[in-house]
């Protein structure tokens, strides 16, 4: 064992308290050095989000290798300085509290145990390059632990750890679960699912397969030895992660029997896979190495999810789980919800990627009327760019001949790009004549274009405005009680002195529950004045509003039957 500096044992007695146990021996220290600093990251790639994993580790502890206990210090929120003297040997021992399941923090009970091993595992600047082991001990009656790390032949759960980045990029489950394993390329992929699952699961398993596939005939390779997805399922959940030659995802197995539902699960899987390139690999210059001890800043987020969105539903739809129309209406439902989203007027898609931090990640009850999502409008300005591809190339080329040339530079440069670098390379796949259709878009707040793109298509782009607006506001029912969620930007609540919590108990007399109050928020005529009676701190109140002649607009992407010849060629090999 101490042929390596790091060794972390990984152990779980009484998992019903929700402690995972970590004890971690750094071996050939400098004897001169006096003191070591340890360290935990505040926050785990691919969530941008500082989560101060270190508020979760307790019971510190550091001792020489003949058990001596050791002083040491906090000298920030997430570093613990030992004072060593001249041992070359140190080891700490720690618990984290687990009860938070997302696939970004950890999770154990006497069931299983989810371990984000960001928030886990401690380790040392100077040993972040080495090489490194890891060992899980399971509470008796536990057997399988499903991980991307490698695992050494021969040793109980004992997995070698090429360096702290790759640790980090390879979360565990650990329990007693189902697995199921299918091979593609001569590469093993297993399935871990955890929790409640009724679907039909060869179905389950050659659906997955089938992903898989479309994006191996996307890029000509998987770039891994073997592939884990790590699937819980949990009422009420949902969430993906992608990892180096892993995913995590949680989401709702009462959902998952919903056939609708069932595509929206293909689409997660397709984007968490889709990321082995786009992030893993392909990404802007500031994605990684990472720095756990604080934001990582860049203007690029919207590359790194735009793309992965864009790529989710299309790639659902060449695999044939979704219909032309389906993928239609999906389209149109995202242009809806940018444009119904009043912050696209104040956030350009890179500021949103930028301080993705503390407003994307922290979001409130008022985020809807001042960000905007770099998830949708990156999808969204993807569509249209590869659209343009296509009709820029004369149908020869389209985003996936640029999505290649990206993959080739990682591999070249084996390093991110600078936005400078995406814009060259884009023009070195189209043409250096290809007009820049972005800048605008991601500096600015302009409107997408979308008849133009979608026209290259032959997508005629139809704004149904029969719909009237409701008047801005939404609002949720518990025993009885409709209580306020949200005002939106521009509409008839934001001009009124309706608040968000307050309680809505009557209008213009009458009592309303939850049927009368939709009701009145979506049938309402211009000019129409309502009188609200309101409970606000338990000081009953009257808050006028009127309706004003805002319409809903509505979206649906329909099919030109008389188009050019090109468009017609463009819609057939994009999604015909
Ligand atoms: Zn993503």
């Amino acid at each position: 064992m101490k042929e390596y500096k790091t060794v972390y044992k990984l152990s779980m007695e009484n998992p019903h308290r929700h402690y995972l146990k970590v004890e971690v021996s750094f071996n050939k220290l400098p004897a001169d050095k006096e003191f070591i600093d340890v360290k935990i990251p505040v926050w785990t790639p691919g969530s941008y989000m500082v989560r101060e994993y270190a508020q979760h580790v307790h019971e510190f502890t550091a001792n020489d290798f003949s058990d001596q206990n050791l002083n040491f210090e906090k000298i920030n929120k997430n570093t613990w300085r030992i004072f060593k003297g001249l041992e070359e040997s140190v080891q700490v021992s720690y618990l984290v509290y687990s009860f938070d399941l997302t696939v970004r923090t950890n999770f154990l009970n006497s069931s299983y145990a989810f371990v984000t091993p960001s928030a886990t595992f401690v380790y040392l600047e100077e040993f972040k390059n080495e090489k490194a082991l890891l060992k899980v001990e399971l509470p008796e009656g536990w057997e399988k632990v499903s991980t991307g790390l490698k695992r050494i032949e021969g040793r109980t759960n004992t997995f070698q750890i090429e360096n702290y980045d790759i640790l980090v990029d390879s979360p565990l489950l650990c329990g007693n679960y189902q697995t199921f394993d299918f091979e593609v390329d001569g590469k093993n992929h297993e399935i871990a699912v955890q929790g409640i699952f009724k679907n039909d699961k060869n179905t389950f398993v050659s659906d997955i397969k089938k992903i898989v596939e479309t994006e191996f005939e996307l890029f000509g390779e998987l770039p891994y030895k073997d592939y884990t997805f790590i699937c819980i399922f949990s009422p009420g959940k949902y969430g993906g992660l992608e990892h180096l030659n892993s995913m995590a995802v949680v989401f709702d197995p009462f959902e998952l029997v919903d056939e609708k539902r069932y595509k929206d699960w293909l689409a997660l899987i397709a984007h968490e896979f889709f990321h082995l390139w786009n992030v893993k690999r392909i990404r802007p210059i500031e994605l990684g190495p990472f720095d756990y001890d604080q934001e990582i800043y860049t203007k690029l987020l919207w590359v790194a999810e735009g793309i992965t969105s864009y790529y989710d539903d299309f790639l659902v739809l060449k695999t044939g789980f979704y219909t032309t129309e389906e993928y239609l209406e999906v389209v149109s439902k995202n242009i809806k919800r940018l444009q119904t989203n009043y912050g696209r007027n104040i956030c350009t898609l890179e500021e949103s990627s930028f301080d993705a931090w503390i407003k994307f990640y922290r979001q409130n009850e008022n985020s809807s009327n001042t960000i905007c999502s770099y998830y949708n409008k990156g999808a969204l300005l993807i569509m249209c760019l590869d659209l343009a591809i296509r009709n820029y190339s004369k149908n020869e080329k389209s985003f996936d001949d640029v999505l290649l040339r990206f993959n080739k530079f990682y591999k070249e440069e084996k390093r991110g790009f600078t936005k400078e670098e995406f814009k060259e390379m884009v023009k070195e796949v189209v043409g250096s004549d290809f007009p820049e259709i972005l800048v605008n878009y991601l500096e600015t707040t302009e409107e997408i274009d979308y008849e133009k793109y979608l026209g290259y298509a032959g997508v005629e782009f139809v704004k149904d405005e029969a719909l009237p607006r409701n008047l801005g506001l939404d609002f949720s029912e518990k025993e009885g009680t409709l209580t306020v969620n949200r005002i939106y930007q521009g509409t008839p609540s934001w001009d009124s002195d309706i608040n968000v919590n307050d309680e809505i108990i009557a209008i213009d007399g009458i009592r309303v529950n939850k049927t009368l109050l939709e009701k009145f928020l979506t049938k309402s005529e211009s000019g129409q004045k309502f009188k609200f009676l309101i409970a606000r701190d338990l000081e009953i109140r009257e808050v006028e509003l009127e309706a004003t002649s805002l319409r809903e607009e509505n979206y649906k992407l329909v099919k030109k039957e008389d188009v050019s010849e090109l468009a017609e060629q463009i819609f057939q090999k994009w999604i015909g």
